[in-house]
Order: C-alpha cells, then structure tokens, then sequence
C-alpha cells in the first residue's frame, strides 16, 4: 500500500551510550503508507533507533529525515506536531483517571515544559466517543484506567495515539503481552488505520507471527547493526536473521 514518497530516512545513525555502541550505523526508510517492521534480539537497539527517530534521544552520530528534512535533535514535541506520533514500549496510561479522560488528555498539546490542560473541545470529545466505540471501550468510558486489563489499557494506548491524528505511528512491542483473540483484534486496528485513515506505521514487534503477517517489509537488527532487510518472506529465511536469533 505504499505511494513511494519517503517518510522516514535515517542515515549512518549511531548511539553510544558510554562504551556501549547500542545503534551503530543505521540506515532505515520508511515510505508512505507502508506498514514497516523491526525486529531484533532483545538489547539489539530496536528502542533506541526509535528514540532517535521521535527525538526523545539525541544521536551520537548521523541523520534523523522526516519528509525530506532535517530533524536531528530536534525535541520530541515538535517532531510530534509534525505528525509523527509514538507509542512506548511500557504502556502509559493514567490509571487514576478515567478512560474516556485518557483519551481527551491526549488531545492536549505537550509544549515538552508542560502538558496544556484545557476544556475538552466539542470535537475532541466526539472524536474520543467515535474511536472508543469503535475499540469497544466506549461502555468502560467512565472506568479508571487502572483498572483494565493489559490488553485493554494497550487498546486505550492506541486510541490515545489515533487522537493525535498521526501521520506516521511508532508502535514499540504493540503486541507484547497480549492475549491471542485481542493480538487480533489489534492487527485489524492497526491494518485500518493503515489502509482507512492512511496511517504510516513503523513497528517493533517480538511476536513473529505478528510482525510477519502484518508488516509489508522488516528491517532486522543485532548488536545495533542492520542486519537484513526485506519482505516478510526474505526475513524468514535470511541466514544472518536466523543467526542472530539463534545465537549461532
Ligand atoms: P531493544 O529495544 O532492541 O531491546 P534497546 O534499544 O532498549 O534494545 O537497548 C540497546 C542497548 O542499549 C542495550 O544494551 C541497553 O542496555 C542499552 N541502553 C538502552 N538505553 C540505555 C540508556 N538510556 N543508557 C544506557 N544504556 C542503554
Ligand atoms: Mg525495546
């Protein structure tokens, strides 16, 4: 599904964190309206590119592109405001607060100071209505965050993210922890919001299954290095890929 315009592009992009090389000279694109996963063992720097990438780290060395320009070190409210939305690896929520105000918080401009706290707009509020029901969270609307299950909170995440209206999603391990029947109710989300709101969707993801089923193309990293990238099917059968997750 993807219009071939470049969205995403590193280019040589390092981290170091004292002597540890934990992204080391990465290059990844990532076009239009693909859905583009990335895999590796885990400490293989998956978490780490995409701090870069969101600029909530600062790399070492190399390029961060979003459309053409330049955003290294760039703060990561503002690469957000440009469109560029990401989900953590730990979910987020607020569990002291109700799902539905989750959801209308997110609709609250980060400055990366403060959060600005306003009344709720008439559209926001509808908009939180629209994507609750269609999560099927809209009858648990006034329950605390807290109090749901893992997977529902990983739902309200989502939610909270399709809020912002993204252009580009970075979700970091969307799938970890889930059941199998919510694992696919969340690939269907996550397909719709690709091919029905045009989201670009950028994922890393442990379960293969998943990531192989749902990503157009993979990038595989070990040690911080790019070590394959292709199609789903290529990264299956790459022997480097294999390697590194079998440790040979
Ligand atoms: P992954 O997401 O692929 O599991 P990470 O990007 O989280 O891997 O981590 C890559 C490596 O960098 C690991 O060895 C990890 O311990 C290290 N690392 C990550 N973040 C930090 C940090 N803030 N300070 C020091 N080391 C870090
Ligand atoms: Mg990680």
């Amino acid at each position: 599904s993807a219009s071939g315009e470049t969205v995403i592009r590193t280019d040589r992009i390092t981290k170091r964190f004292g002597g540890l090389v934990a992204v080391d000279d990465v290059d990844i694109e990532v076009r239009e309206g693909e859905i583009v996963g990335l895999i590796g063992p885990n400490g293989a720097g998956k978490s780490t590119l995409f701090n870069c990438v969101t600029g909530s780290l600062s790399p070492s060395e190399g390029s961060v592109y979003y459309r053409g320009r330049d955003v290294t070190d760039w703060p990561q409210h503002k690469i957000a405001r440009e469109g560029l939305v990401r989900m953590f690896q730990h979910t987020r929520v607020y569990s002291e607060m109700t799902i539905l105000d989750n959801m209308l918080v997110s609709a609250d401009e980060d400055t990366g100071l403060e959060r600005v706290f306003r009344p709720p707009s008439s559209a926001a509020r509808e908009r939180a209505k629209e994507l609750l029901q269609y999560l099927g969270l809209w009858g648990l609307r006034d329950l605390h965050a807290g109090r749901m299950s893992f997977g529902q909170q990983k739902l309200l995440e989502f939610g909270m993210a399709l809020m912002a209206d993204p252009d580009v999603l970075l979700m970091d391990e969307p799938a970890g922890g889930i059941n199998p029947s919510m694992l696919e109710q969340l690939m269907g989300y996550i397909r719709d919001a690709n091919t029905e709101s045009s989201v670009t969707i950028f994922l890393i993801e442990h379960n293969m299954d998943f990531v192989m089923e749902v990503s157009d193309r993979i990038y595989a990293l070990a040690h911080g290095e790019k070590i394959a990238d292709g199609t789903p099917e290529e990264i299956q059968n790459d022997d480097s890929v294999l390697d590194a997750y079998l440790g040979r």
